[in-house]
């Protein structure tokens, strides 16, 4: 299948992650509309949380909520977390993610126009690396 998610989570596409479990990993956003805006991806393939079984869909939010209380320890002065379900309400890759974007003050931009550069990832992983710990019990990345 062509997706590009399914394809980060069978290491056949790259991408900058965060954490990762059995069912879930958190990647970096290719184009962030802040610094640090994260995704959470479940491994297996939903077209989007109307489609996607309930206990996913609630450990999606879960792990989303867990790296809003880390980006606020971190400083963020805000956070929204959001999922686009369907084309009308703006998604665009047919994979269900929750958009994890923390705001450090400014206008409220949505969609990031440029790719991230590798400083400004590293700098993200850096920082969440410290206090992931904390919320998930256990380091990874
Ligand atoms: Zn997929």
């Amino acid at each position: 299948m062509d997706c590009i998610f399914c394809k980060i989570v069978r290491g056949e596409a790259p991408a900058w992650k965060v954490y990762e479990d059995d069912k879930f990993v958190v990647i970096l956003d290719k184009y962030p509309a802040s610094f640090g805006h994260l995704l959470v991806v479940p491994k297996s393939h939903y077209v989007n949380v109307v489609d996607a079984p309930l206990d996913v869909a609630t450990r999606g939010f879960e792990i989303a909520a867990k790296l809003a209380k880390a980006w606020a320890e971190l400083g963020a002065k805000g956070v929204n977390i959001v999922t686009n379900a369907g084309r009308e309400a703006g998604q665009v890759v047919f994979h269900f993610h929750i958009h994890v974007i923390p705001r450090w003050g400014g206008s409220l931009v949505w969609h990031g126009r440029d790719e991230i550069k590798e400083s400004e990832a590293r700098e993200v992983v850096e920082k969440l690396s410290k206090v992931l710990p904390k919320y998930f019990g256990r380091p990874i990345y």
